[in-house]
């Protein structure tokens, strides 16, 4: 009997553990990343990401949960051009998860797959204050480059796990129609307000932007990272005056108060537009996240006169 049941044991260790491990553990550096991956890896991977997508993606406190989680990462996915330079490095190479530090296979930055705006010209430091320094990071926020991300995370994904590399492109194709049909109502309902001249508060839409012909003409920072200064924030109310803007599009995580004294010396409206999933508990898929941005846009738009 004793015997049995050992062996019974023995089998369900050997059985349980080895199911288990065969998801892939996917850690991602933003909420916008696990999104994505999710819709492409489905039950077959877990998705967890470090920053949270109310916070600022260029400042995240670290916290020893992160080290958790990283240490048990399959692949770490991350954004790049800088974006996390500021807090992951040290993480990677606390984690002493060899698979994920940078160059090694499970190390995974997506810029290179996508379409990358703003790409500085010549000699560009950090020093200068510019937390942009090889082009714009914000670049999820252009459908097309999820959709570049998606098919990068599913190709991985399936040499990875080759068995199931169809189950990976059957959700990557399913993924591309969904997005490609609901593109199709995001344009339509931003169509009216196509060549709108907006004000942002951080570099975060230019690709946002691009891709729905919305005209940022400035910044309430005087640079990407650097916060509004008095001069900056006075040429940014004469210009928005001369060229009739209304709109002032700020991230959640900024202070409110120059945004506010700037639209009421305008006559203009701040709009809270969220940068990634994850922003509000109504987002916590990439569909939502422009979904959400694009009828707040609109509202806003639709009550200019
Ligand atoms: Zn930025």
């Amino acid at each position: 009997m004793f015997k049995t049941y050992s062996a019974l044991a023995a089998l369900l260790l050997a059985v349980i553990p080895a199911q288990a491990a065969s998801k892939i553990n996917v850690m991602t550096a933003t909420q916008d990343l696990a999104a994505i991956a999710r819709e492409v890896g489905g039950d077959l991977i877990t998705a967890d990401s470090i920053a949270m997508g109310y916070q600022d993606p260029h400042f995240v406190e670290s916290k020893p949960s992160f080290l958790l989680k990283l240490q048990k990462a399959d692949l770490l996915v991350t954004v790049g051009l800088q974006l996390e330079i500021g807090w992951l490095p040290p993480l990677i190479t606390q984690s002493r998860n060899a698979k994920i530090q940078p160059a090694q296979s499970g190390y995974m930055e997506m810029s290179q797959f996508c379409n990358i705006l703003e790409i500085p010209q010549g000699q560009v430091t950090r020093a200068m204050g510019d937390v942009h320094p090889m082009g714009n990071p914000h670049y999820w926020l252009n459908p097309d480059n999820g959709r570049r991300i998606a098919k990068a995370l599913a190709d991985r994904f399936s040499a990875m796990q080759p068995a199931n590399a169809e189950q990976f492109a059957q959700r990557y194709a399913d993924f591309d129609k969904r997005l490609t049909e609901a593109e199709k109502g995001w344009d339509a309902k931003l169509a009216p307000y196509k060549g709108r001249k907006i004000v942002t508060y951080h570099r975060s839409w230019p690709n946002f932007c691009e891709r729905f012909g919305l005209d940022v003409v400035g910044y309430v920072e005087p640079k990407p990272g650097i916060p509004p200064t008095p001069a900056h924030t006075l040429d940014l109310i004469n210009l928005m005056k001369r060229e009739g803007v209304h709109l002032i599009l700020v991230e959640p995580y900024f202070d409110l108060r120059t945004p506010n004294s700037i639209a009421s010396n305008v006559g203009g409206q701040v709009v809270v537009m969220m940068p990634s999933v994850g922003g509000n508990k109504g987002i916590t898929n990439y569909f939502q996240l422009f979904d959400y941005d694009i009828n707040l846009l609109v509202n806003a738009f639709s009550k200019i006169k």
